[in-house]
C-alpha cells in the first residue's frame, strides 16, 4: 500500500513538470566543473560560492589539519562533550566579523531558522514576515507559538499596518530575508529598520544570500544599507560564501545568544559541527578579514554581467546582487534554454511554477568573484545565441 501510494505521489510530481533532477558532479565546487558521464570544463553559473572560497587552497588546508588536529567529529551535542576550542573560535570570529557580542553555531543554517522563533518569542508576542522569506523562516515561524503576520513583499506600507496592528502584542519582530535568493532583490533594510523603531519592534534578517560579500567590506545586507547598529538579530549559513562546507549561526545580543544556548532545540539536540567544517569557515573568515578585495571583486563581475545582459535585451530582475535571473516568463522556454545553455557548456538552472509565481519562469545566473571576465562574457555570449535561437531575443 505504501509503496503504491508513493509512486502515484512521485507520479503526480513527475505529472506535474516539477520534478527535481540532479546533475552529478565530478570534480571540486568551482568556476570550472566535470560533470559525471562527460562533460569537462563546464562553465558553473548556479553555486552559492559566491567568492570561490569552497575550495580555495587555503580553506581546504586549514579544514585538513582540523581533521586531523581535532578529529572526524564529536558524537555528542555542544552541551555534553561536543565543544571544541575551534567552536568558540569560530563563534567569536562569527560575532567580531559581524560586530555583534556572540554567535552561536548550528548543523544548518536551516536549523538556526527552526531554533531562534520558538526559542524567543511566547504567545504574547508577535511575528511579522516577510511572505517571500525562505522555507527555513516559514518553517521556524510555524514552530513558535507567537502570533504570526505575513506582509506584501517588501511593502512598507503593509508592514506598517501589520506594526499598527501588533502594538496590542508585548514585543515584535520583524523577520526578513537580507536578499532574496529567487529574486536578487535586497530587503529595503533602512526602511524596515525606520519602521521598526517607529513602532518599537526588533529586526531579523536571514543574511544566507549576502553575508561575505554585500557591503564595502562584505558584512553583509546591513552594512551595504549603513544599519549595522539597527538589527538585532542575523542568522546566516556558513555554506554558501563562507567556505561553502556546511552550518550556520545566529549572532546578535549575548542574553539572545545565552538563551539560545539553553533552549534552542535544534541546537541542543543536535550533533556539533565537524571539525574540518570549521575549520573551513573559520579560514573563510580570517581571508574576509584581512581584506575586502574578494567581495569588491565580485562585485565588478555583478555589475559587468548585468550590464552586458541588459545591453543584450534580456531583463534581469533584482539589482546590484549576484544572483541574476534571466526573465523568460515561460516554463518551458526556460527550461529548453537551459538545456541548450549546457549544451554550450554553460551550467544554469531554469526555475519555474511552483518555485517561481506562474509567468515568471526564469534562469537564475549566479556569479562568484572566481569567475573571470572572459568567463562573464562567455556566458553572455551564450545567453545572446540561445536567446535568439528560442525566440527569447529579437
Ligand atoms: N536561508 C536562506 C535564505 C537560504 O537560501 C538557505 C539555503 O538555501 C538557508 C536559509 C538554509 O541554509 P543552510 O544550507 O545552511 O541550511
Amino acid at each position: 500500500q505504501l509503496r503504491q501510494r508513493l509512486e502515484k505521489e512521485l507520479e503526480d510530481i513527475r505529472g506535474a513538470g516539477t520534478w527535481k533532477n540532479e546533475r552529478v558532479i565530478a570534480s571540486r565546487q568551482g568556476p570550472h566543473l566535470r560533470l559525471a558521464g562527460g562533460g569537462a570544463g563546464i562553465l558553473n553559473f548556479c553555486a552559492n560560492n559566491y567568492l570561490g572560497l569552497s575550495s580555495h587552497p587555503e580553506v581546504i588546508r586549514a579544514s585538513v589539519e582540523a581533521l586531523e588536529k581535532f578529529g572526524a567529529g564529536l558524537s555528542s551535542v555542544r552541551f555534553i562533550c561536543g565543544t571544541q576550542s575551534i567552536h568558540k573560535d569560530l563563534e567569536e570570529k562569527i560575532a567580531c566579523f559581524h560586530q555583534r557580542e556572540d554567535a552561536i553555531l548550528y548543523a544548518s543554517c536551516f536549523d538556526a531558522n527552526a531554533g531562534i522563533f520558538e526559542a524567543l518569542l511566547t504567545p504574547e508576542d508577535a511575528v511579522l514576515s516577510d511572505e517571500l522569506n525562505h522555507a527555513s523562516i516559514i518553517d521556524g515561524i510555524r514552530l513558535c507559538k507567537a502570533n504570526k503576520y505575513r506582509y506584501k513583499h517588501m511593502d512598507m506600507q503593509d508592514l506598517e499596518a501589520k506594526l499598527q496592528e501588533t502594538q496590542k502584542h508585548r514585543l515584535r519582530l520583524v523577520a526578513t530575508d537580507g536578499a532574496f535568493s529567487m529574486d536578487g532583490d535586497i530587503a529595503p533594510l533602512r526602511e524596515i529598520c525606520q519602521l521598526a523603531q517607529k513602532y518599537h519592534a526588533l529586526v531579523f534578517i536571514d543574511e544566507c544570500h549576502a553575508t561575505g560579500f554585500l557591503g564595502p567590506n562584505g558584512r553583509g545586507t546591513d552594512e551595504l544599507l549603513g544599519v549595522m547598529d539597527k538589527v538585532t538579530i542575523i542568522n546566516s549559513t556558513l555554506g554558501k560564501a563562507l567556505g561553502g562546507a556546511a552550518g550556520g549561526y545566529t549572532t546578535g545580543p549575548k542574553p539572545l545568544i545565552d538563551l539560545l544556548r539553553q533552549r534552542s532545540r535544534p541546537y541542543l539536540f543536535s550533533n556539533s559541527l565537524p571539525p574540518a567544517v570549521v575549520g573551513c569557515a573559520s579560514k573563510a573568515l580570517d581571508l574576509l578579514m584581512e581584506s575586502n578585495a574578494i567581495a569588491q571583486s565580485m562585485a565588478a563581475k555583478t555589475q559587468r554581467f548585468r550590464s552586458k545582459m541588459t545591453a543584450a535585451g534580456f531583463t534581469i530582475s533584482g539589482k546590484d546582487h549576484p544572483i541574476c535571473p534571466v526573465m523568460l516568463g515561460d516554463a518551458r522556454l526556460a527550461a529548453v534554454m537551459a538545456e541548450d545553455m549546457l549544451n554550450r557548456g554553460i551550467y544554469v538552472i531554469g526555475f519555474s511554477y511552483p518555485v517561481v509565481p506562474k509567468g515568471k519562469a526564469r534562469i537564475r545566473v549566479q556569479i562568484s568573484a572566481v569567475h573571470s571576465d572572459e568567463d562573464i562574457d562567455r556566458c553572455v555570449e551564450a545567453f545572446t545565441e540561445v536567446g535568439r535561437k528560442h525566440g527569447a531575443l529579437p
